[in-house]
């Protein structure tokens, strides 16, 4: 038996090994139980090996699914990091090809294509609401002879530089596109003619005032400007080309005014 055998064990173990008790009726019957005992000790010791191994691989095997698990776990993770980056590029990309699409690259403004969709959405929101819109059409003055004396970058500067003020004397709601070259449109919701025309007498009198930077140059520019109020049974494009109409009235009655289409 082992060292760590019960005192007990001992105790019948030393009986059974004393020659004085081997004639004693119970010394067969207790050397039976005594092995019998020793056995099932054994097979139990044997038993609870096994129990311990199959737990200890049980851990192990744990173990290594959760390394496995944490793993693939991370992979996904990074996957989806990459993915949510390509989807915000994506969003930035499409963001990019829009503004590139709707907007003038020079100046920033509304090109004329989004100003032709805003105008189509200004007429429809007339006729549904009732509410007129007006449409101004602003031409530089004589801006040939500003690209003669300053150079095209110098013309261009003054555009960009134009085209920031407008942005600042505009009210909320209304919009401001580059119709094209050095002529500008403003569409102005919910606005009457007369309303209108004071907005841009102020406009008028406001660039006359104003001195742009040409490398350190001050110049000064002056702005001819035709408007219209959309009537509810015209397509909004022949209200910009009556507008246009009476801004050539502007140009030849002498420049730096406005005139309202009637
Ligand atoms: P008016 O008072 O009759 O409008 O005279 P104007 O000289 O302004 O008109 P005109 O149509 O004769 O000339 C317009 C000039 O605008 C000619 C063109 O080179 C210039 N222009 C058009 N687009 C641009 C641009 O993007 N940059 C620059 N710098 N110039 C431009
Ligand atoms: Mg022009
Ligand atoms: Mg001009």
């Amino acid at each position: 038996m082992t060292s760590a055998m019960h005192p007990l064990l001992e105790q019948i173990e030393a009986l059974l090994a004393a020659p004085d008790h081997r004639d004693h009726p119970l010394h067969a019957a207790l050397g039976q139980l005594y092995r019998l005992h020793v056995d099932e000790q054994k097979r139990l010791e044997r038993l609870l090996n096994i129990a311990d191994g199959y737990q200890q691989f049980t851990q192990t095997d744990l173990a290594s699914l959760k390394q496995q698990y944490e793993r693939q776990l991370n992979k996904e993770r990074k996957l989806s990091r990459i993915s949510d980056r390509y989807q915000q590029l994506m969003r930035e990309r499409n963001q990019a090809l829009k503004t590139a699409a709707t907007h003038d690259p020079l100046t920033g403004l509304a090109n004329r294509r989004l100003m032709d969709e805003q105008l189509i959405q200004a007429g429809v929101e007339a006729v549904r609401g009732g509410k007129p819109f007006c449409v101004a059409m602003l031409d530089i003055d004589h801006f040939k002879q500003i690209n003669d004396r300053y150079g095209h970058d110098g013309g261009d500067r003054i555009l960009v530089s134009l085209a920031d003020s407008l942005r600042g004397q505009m009210r909320a709601g209304d919009l401001c596109g580059r119709w094209g070259g050095e002529e500008f449109v403003l569409l102005m919701q919910n606005t009457s003619l007369e309303q209108a025309g004071q907005i841009v007498a102020r406009l008028i009198e406001y660039l006359r005032n104003l001195t742009f930077s040409v490398t350190d140059i001050p110049v000064s520019i002056t702005v001819s400007i035709g408007v219209a109020e959309h009537s509810m049974v015209e397509a909004p494009l022949d209200t910009v080309n009556r507008a246009d109409r009476v801004l050539l009235d502007a140009k030849q009655e002498g420049r730096n005014s406005f005139r309202l289409a009637g």
